[in-house]
């Protein structure tokens, strides 16, 4: 092992043939370090969703931009409201969002105002237009109704000059944009989206458009790897169906690490196949684990390749080689390589939402395994969540996935379920 292509000695603690997934989850963590100096380039507004900030948007202006009411009503000193009883104002004029009142009040006026429009010089509180009886130009409202400053929304409260107004390493969003916009921003500095490459393995698998000859599959994990790479904004790659042999999976690892910065395949570490992909992925760079206690999911390599004749030389990318089972798939996907893909994208890490829900059936669960079932949740009328799987739970029954709506998460030590227990759900919340 040359120094370098260091090697973190956080595996050595376990077996990697069969590492607890937190474990495999805090090696991929270590491992997945942000790709390239930010910023990478700058984009307008509209190409700004689901992008990476590279840096601080500093707010330019105060927003709002002054004092404004948050009401219709009547603007006027606030300081009124100490005389207890009844107030009587006289309306001297009116303040619209974009037409605002800029002469001086009497100590006894007020200005009819519009919501968003600018409150006039020298008043503090607006009371709102149902509380108050007009007659001509007289108001009257009783002082108990509201406190001095009320109905007044401040310059610089929803954003202040001078402040972060969104941080780097956030994933933009649709209000982010519109916040954006209401700073008068119309670009901003975003990383470079993430290179990732992907290809199915086997020999048995057929591309849709081809006929099935019998004891083939049509691919479905490219489509599937697809959707989720899509889903979290990187740029994929595919890079087809690749036959199972040795000379055909080690062109496609060097191809794959030349153009990419990470690499996905599918299929071909189980058993019977695992031997010659785990000793081609030593030749061509490091294995940190193989094996992961977790179904569906087991076989799950990952490492680091090399594109050179040596580990070490040329470029490098991040490989997981997941489960060739569709369900497995999507499962080591979520659990395991996006984390990986949004921290190398320079994404803040934000955890995946977990919730508590009640099984309403037995479940099997063998501890020393997390187990990822799919299941059904629903909110009961006590606001609780319950949960049902969505029946057969092998991992080659990718109906499981459409019709689930979130994960249950039966963690490692865990034995079996009973009727009523509680679980944790994961929702499928928008990658899958
Ligand atoms: P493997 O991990 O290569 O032994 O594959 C495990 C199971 O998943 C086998 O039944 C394969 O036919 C199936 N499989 C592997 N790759 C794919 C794929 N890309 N699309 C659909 N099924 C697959
Ligand atoms: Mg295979």
């Amino acid at each position: 092992m040359t120094t370098s292509r260091p090697f973190p000695d956080c595996v050595a603690h376990y077996d990697p043939n069969a590492l607890p997934v937190s474990a495999a989850q805090e090696i991929v963590r270590q491992w997945a370090a942000p790709r390239g100096p930010a910023p990478a380039e700058r984009v307008s507004l509209f190409d700004a969703l689901d992008r990476v900030l590279a840096e601080d948007v500093i707010s330019p202006i105060d927003v709002p931009a002054h004092d404004n009411s948050a009401m219709d009503g009547y603007a006027f000193a606030g300081a009124k409201l100490e005389s207890a009883g009844e107030v009587e104002l006289t309306v001297i004029g009116t303040a619209l969002a974009g037409q605002p009142y800029a002469n001086a009040l009497g100590a006894a006026q007020c200005v009819r105002i519009m919501t968003g429009a600018l409150i006039p010089p020298g008043c503090d509180t607006v009371v709102p237009q149902e509380f108050v009886k007009r007659e001509g130009d007289a108001i009257r409202f009783a002082a108990s109704a509201l406190r001095q400053g009320q109905n007044r929304r401040l310059a610089g409260e929803d954003l202040a000059k001078g402040r972060p107004a969104l941080r780097a390493g956030r994933i933009v969003r649709a209000s982010d944009l519109g916040l954006l916009a209401s700073l008068g921003i119309a670009e901003v500095a975003v990383r470079r989206r993430l290179r990732v490459a992907f290809f199915s393995t086997g020999d048995e698998l057929r591309s849709v458009g081809e006929t099935l000859a019998p004891g083939c599959v049509y691919d479905s994990n490219r489509y599937t790897l697809y959707a989720m790479l899509r889903r979290l904004n990187v740029e994929p790659v595919d890079l087809g169906i690749v036959r199972d042999d040795r000379a055909s999976l080690e062109i496609a690892l060097r191809r794959a690490t030349e153009v990419a910065d990470v690499v996905i395949s599918s299929g071909g570490v189980s058993v019977g196949d695992a031997d010659f992909t785990r000793e081609l992925m030593n030749s061509l760079g490091d294995v940190a684990f193989w094996k992961i206690a977790m179904r569906p999911g087991r076989p799950l390599a990952f490492g680091r390749l090399w594109s050179g004749p040596r580990p070490g030389d040329g470029e490098s990318a991040l490989f997981f080689g997941l489960p060739g089972n569709p369900v497995a798939v999507m499962a080591t996907f979520y659990f395991i390589v996006r984390e990986a893909l949004l921290a190398m994208s320079g994404a803040a890490r934000e955890a995946l939402p977990v919730i508590e829900a009640v099984s309403t059936e037995p479940l099997k669960k063998r501890a020393g395994r997390t187990e990822f079932q799919r299941g059904v949740a629903r909110r009961g009328d006590d606001g609780r969540f319950t949960v049902v799987t969505t029946g057969p739970q092998g991992s080659g029954v990718l109906s499981s996935m459409s019709e689930a709506n979130c994960f249950i998460v039966l963690e490692h030590e865990r034995g079996d379920i009973d009727a009523g227990d509680e679980v944790r759900i994961v929702p499928f919340a928008g990658l899958i």
